[in-house]
């Protein structure tokens, strides 16, 4: 007998391990009652992953429940937030026991390594939709922003670029290393990184999208303009060889599903990010500055702009 809504609610996600004090009342009643600390303020962000268009057919469950979650609280990462709670909308086309019991391991390992409560959510029939809402805490007026970036900032990115989608572009031809691989099936949220960048970075973004396309929102809501080196592009072996063989800078510059940040920072205050950053197990890399006049400039060792190997790359520069 498949099991009612009732039960697969308590089943899978009543008690989905971890359990904070803020939590007046979790899974169970029609609404979650939660504890906003004085002097804190809640950072709310949303994401919905659609069967089809944000993951294949037949994706393995256990990854899918990792980052549906991860993509949220990379979210709250770019704004410096401590993840704190979750609640989780998922259309299902069956109850899949197997699959729910899989999705939810992936899910809670991933909640339980940030301390995060699953408190409420919504179950119902259609087609595979997961859609999760991620809340956190910052201290009051300290959010890192996308709006902060200012003229001689130093522009700096966690992590490696590329890797996610040079596993999408190996897909279905070549096998991508299990490297690559994990970078796109198992992200991490860079969340102590942006909880460290507070007071620190005058703005931040997780590079979901891409670099180019991230750092031009950074730059559209601070109203300037930006000159990235693209040898500083911090890439993995795999990215690098494959740049090697193709020339092809747009794969670290333009490809999306990375997660790692992106923030602006005072040249003066450069010693000390690089300082920090030795604390940063993903690493840090400094690919340029802010600068005056809108679009994105990209340089090649040789001082050359990249331009013209983008033709029509609108974010690239408002020139050309
Ligand atoms: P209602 O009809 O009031 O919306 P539901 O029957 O949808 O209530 O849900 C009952 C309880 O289970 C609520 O507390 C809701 O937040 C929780 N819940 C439902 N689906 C999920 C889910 N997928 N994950 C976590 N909590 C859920
Ligand atoms: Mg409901």
């Amino acid at each position: 007998m498949p099991l009612s809504e009732f039960e697969l609610i308590q089943r899978f996600f009543a008690n989905s391990g971890t359990h904070r004090a803020d939590v007046k009342l979790g899974v169970g009643d029609d609404c979650a009652v939660l504890n906003v600390s004085a002097g804190k303020e809640l950072v709310v962000s949303i994401d919905t992953l659609v069967e089809g268009v944000h993951f294949l057919k037949g994706s393995d469950p256990q990854l899918l429940g990792h980052k549906s979650l991860a993509v949220n609280l990379s979210d709250l990462a770019a704004m410096g937030a401590e993840p704190a709670w979750a609640t989780l909308a998922l259309t299902l086309p069956s109850v899949d026991e197997k699959w729910l019991e899989a999705f939810c391991q992936g899910f809670s390992g991933l909640a339980a390594t940030h301390h995060v409560q699953l408190i409420g959510g919504d179950t119902t029939r259609g087609p595979l939709n997961i859609s999760i809402q991620a809340h956190g805490f910052v201290d009051a007026g300290a959010a890192l922003r996308r709006d902060g970036a200012q003229l001689g900032d130093l522009i700096y990115v966690t992590g490696t670029l590329g890797d996610a989608g040079l596993a999408l572009q190996g897909a279905g031809h070549t096998n991508p290393s299990a490297f690559l691989q994990s970078r796109l099936d198992s992200p991490t949220p860079r969340l102590a990184e942006g909880q460290a960048l507070v007071g620190l970075a005058h703005s931040a973004i997780d590079i979901s999208d891409g670099l180019i396309s991230d750092l031009g929102h950074i730059c559209a809501a601070s109203g300037v303009g930006a000159t990235l080196h693209v040898e500083d592009l911090p890439c993995s072996q795999d990215v690098r060889a494959y740049i090697k063989a193709s020339d092809d800078w747009l794969l670290p510059l333009s490809a999306g599903d990375d997660y790692e940040l992106c923030f602006t920072v005072p040249p003066e205050r450069q010693r000390e990010v690089e300082q920090l950053a030795m604390s940063f197990e993903c690493g840090l890399a400094k690919i340029g500055c802010i600068e005056p006049g809108p679009g994105i400039r990209c340089l090649a060792a040789n001082g050359r702009q990249l331009k013209r190997l983008f033709p029509g790359y609108e974010h690239f520069s408002s020139e050309g």
